[in-house]
């Protein structure tokens, strides 16, 4: 049978009718444990109570109005944010790549308002992704992205992960406009620069007034057991911040998050959206926030993460011939194999767990941060049953 789908994606042959938690049902009847988590999107569960009420009640009352008005679930949402990290403003996007190509928009226009239009360069990282829009395909690190989609565009360097030499060299050019890096790398493969690194950047970008963007699309909102993962050290908060996946807990919502200074070019008529910002996205995203933003949300992630990373690197111990690594930080876990990701996610179907795939040969678990310990031990139990079936 042909499928009316453009077939850009690798889907697994297995649908799901309901998810509850950490599990979902799947269209075979059977219960899969998931540590995909719709790619590091469904932090709080499938199905959680306080977010199927929230868009039940605001589903009643009004879903789509303007950016034309005032929308005071924005300003509820912008002041829980900025109140958590550097920025002074936000704008509502419905994804991340619409909050990234905000990011790179405020940066540019940043320059270009403050007297230095030549400084258009943006720097990236390999390994990086940032999203499948025009600029975020140029602002990553895989060729394979851009890759007949026309010329690249001009303005964008790639810097090797770690390479700080050639980047410091970068960051030094009078044209360049800004760095963009993940502070733990997702698609590429669970891979975190170091503190060290992360504020190494941030003090050169500002010696040279060259702005830093954390992408935090995937790291952010509680994944690393912070509510943001460059929170984990001194001295490395960026300008501008990209978020999107886990603010919505699966509804769709992004976010570009600056410093009122680095955002000082983004005035009136420059940049827009229509969806971006309505109700129905605001109230899901605050219930999440509230949800997701505390002390004991955050002190749970870090138990969770511990008995997965302590158990995956004893499996991985057991299984030197089929695994090189776990890597990783927070409930953002990488477990690099010898061989085919994508052989290993079949198998572990097979085992009832959903597993992501990642660069670097790969896979990832990224389950909702509310995942029990029992069930954390369970992932382990089933991970380590699928590389066994993988040897036999
Ligand atoms: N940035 C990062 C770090 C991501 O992981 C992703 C999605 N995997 C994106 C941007 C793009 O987000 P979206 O698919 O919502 O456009």
């Amino acid at each position: 049978m042909t499928s009316p789908l453009m077939s850009v994606y690798n889907r697994a042959p297995l649908a799901f009718t309901h998810g509850e938690g950490v599990w979902l049902h799947g269209d075979d009847g059977e219960a899969y444990l998931d540590c995909v988590g719709g790619i590091a999107t469904d932090a709080l569960g499938h199905a959680h109570p306080t977010l199927v009420a929230a868009l039940t009640a605001q589903a009643g009352k009004l879903w789509h109005v303007s950016n034309i008005f005032r929308i005071p679930e924005q300003e509820a949402l912008a002041e829980r944010l900025t109140a958590s990290c550097f920025a002074d403003v936000a704008f509502f996007a419905n994804s991340g790549s619409e909050a990234v190509e905000c990011a790179l928009k405020t940066a540019r226009k940043y320059h270009a308002a403050n007297g230095a239009p030549e400084r258009i360069d943006i720097i990236g990282f390999d390994g990086s992704f940032h999203g499948r829009t025009y600029a975020a395909i140029n602002a990553a690190g895989n060729p394979s992205y851009v890759e007949g989609f026309g010329p690249r565009l001009p303005g964008y360097i790639q810097v090797r992960f770690g390479d700080m030499e050639t980047l410091a060299k970068h960051i030094a050019s009078p044209t360049t406009a800004a760095v963009i890096l993940e502070p733990v790398q997702g698609e590429g493969g669970a891979r975190a620069f170091s503190g060290e690194q992360l504020r190494a950047i941030r003090a050169t970008c500002t010696a040279h007034g060259v702005l830093l963007i954390h992408d935090e699309v995937q790291s952010g909102m509680g994944r690393t057991g912070r509510l943001f993962a460059h929170q984990w050290f001194e001295e490395a908060a960026p300008d501008i911040m990209a978020i999107a996946k886990a603010l919505g807990g699966g509804f769709p919502v992004g976010a570009c998050l600056a410093t009122a200074h680095a955002a000082s070019g983004m005035v009136v008529g420059v940049h827009g959206s229509t969806f971006g910002g309505n109700p129905l996205a605001m109230a899901v995203a605050i219930a999440a926030f509230d949800e997701i933003a505390t002390a004991p949300m955050m002190a749970h992630v870090r138990v969770i993460a511990d008995i997965l990373s302590t158990g995956l690197n004893a499996i991985a111990a057991r299984y030197p011939d089929l695994v090189v690594d776990v890597r990783g930080k927070g409930l953002l876990v990488g477990v690099k194999l010898v061989s085919n990701n994508r052989a290993f996610m079949a198998l572990a179907r097979a085992h009832r767990l959903l597993v992501a795939g990642g660069g670097d040969n790969c896979v990832r678990l990224l389950p909702a941060l509310i995942m029990s310990e029992d069930e954390a031990r369970e992932a382990l139990v089933r991970f380590e049953a699928t590389l066994a079936t993988a040897r036999a």
